[in-house]
């Protein structure tokens, strides 16, 4: 039975995917933007950008919440006059109850997020992050637990997601011992009498998990337990796991001139123009995609030995500093990351689907690329 979804419950499926925390750049202004997510919603559309057409389609196709790419209130506003393009933006979100809901640079970083949806448009193989922006520490729980309850105590700890490793879950290890305790008045011991000191066969489990994930651990792991008082060490690791990042650099199944690869970019991206930098002879192999504007990443393409950075919104004079430090470039412009309107839509269908969340989302027809290439 599908049920009634509430914005808000849309929302928690998709920061699940695309959590606030991964976002990468300084007050980036993501989240809620306008309007409310405590109502019903029963269609969502997925949009690039807010403008007044998106607004109108939002508005003729029923829908009560909008999910955006690029923020629609990305400065700090001073007044909100209505005589203004932006003012009257708002106010016939307000006015029509349309809520808008923005993912910028986590949905960057989010695996399957723009920077993959990119990678996956251009094929690349053995696709690495370009550049890291987040990680958590593993922690470790090393817990006491009777023998009897041991293999109870391993399986909660394994269903609340403790001991994933690569692709193994419900690692642990074990250790035997004795455990030793006397109960106190006022005590109320599984085992053992008040005042006896009690020795007992015991066992140790150690379980690693991410930091993020200690409260969930942790309150499995004193549920399932028998004891009053359960012992447990809990500590950091140096390790660290979840690492997310901006950019994609991977291989292209076949090598190609750098003329060859800018006609494939304009196919597989559907652009109508690119611009280039670099020798249109020179072979390309190893690509760096980077959503948007990746001005400030050249060098960080350079070093990871990329033969062509893919990036939009090319300066001139950085357009000129990797011509000098050899690394050839295609911007395909800004506009690209349209990709994520199909992405969002099927990951977010899927979501809800799973979570029997009754909700449609559409993609905008709206083409909000204000260049026209002549
Ligand atoms: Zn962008």
């Amino acid at each position: 039975m599908m049920k009634q979804a509430n914005g808000n419950e849309i929302i928690q499926l998709f920061e699940s995917w695309s959590p606030k925390k991964l976002a990468c750049m300084e007050n980036d202004p993501i989240g809620l933007a306008i309007g409310t997510l405590n109502k019903v919603v029963t269609k969502v559309l997925v949009t690039l950008d807010v403008n007044q057409e998106v607004a109108d389609e939002a508005i003729e196709k029923g829908c009560q919440l909008i999910i955006a790419h690029h923020p629609p209130i990305f400065r700090k506003l001073s007044n909100l006059r209505t005589d203004t393009p932006s003012g009257r933006l708002y106010e016939k979100l307000l006015k029509n109850d349309i809520a808008v809901y923005a993912a910028h640079t986590n949905l960057d970083v989010a695996e399957g997020g723009v920077n993959d949806l990119l990678a996956d448009a251009l094929q690349l193989q053995n696709r690495e992050i370009l550049e890291k922006t987040y990680s958590e520490h593993l922690m470790k729980l090393a817990v006491f637990v009777p023998d009897e309850h041991a293999d109870e105590l391993r399986y909660v700890l394994a269903k609340a997601g403790a001991g994933k490793i690569g692709n193994y879950d419900s690692c642990s290890y074990s250790t035997d011992g004795k455990g030793r305790f006397r109960p106190l008045e006022g005590a109320n011991p599984y085992i053992g009498d008040v005042g006896e000191i009690e020795v007992t066969d015991e066992e140790k489990i150690e379980v690693v998990f991410p930091t993020s994930m200690k409260n969930r651990i942790l309150k499995a792991m004193l549920n399932a337990h028998p004891y009053e008082e359960p012992a447990y060490d809990l500590y950091t690791l140096a390790q660290e796991t979840n690492e997310y990042g901006i950019g994609r650099i991977g291989i292209l199944k076949e090598p190609m001139s750098l003329r060859q690869f800018a006609d494939y970019v304009k196919k597989r991206l559907q652009v109508p123009m690119v611009r280039i930098v670099g020798n249109e002879n020179s072979t390309v192999s190893k690509v760096a995609v980077l959503g948007g504007d990746g001005n400030k990443y050249i060098h960080i393409a350079k070093r990871a030995g990329a033969d062509v950075f893919v990036t939009g919104d090319m300066y001139f004079h950085v357009a000129q500093e990797a011509q000098a430090i050899g690394l050839n470039i295609v911007d395909p412009g800004h506009h690209v990351e349209k990709v994520m309107i199909k992405g969002v839509k099927e990951k977010m269908t899927s979501l809800c689907k799973e979570n029997k969340l009754d909700v449609e989302f559409i993609e905008s027809e709206v083409n909000t690329e204000p260049f026209i290439f002549i």
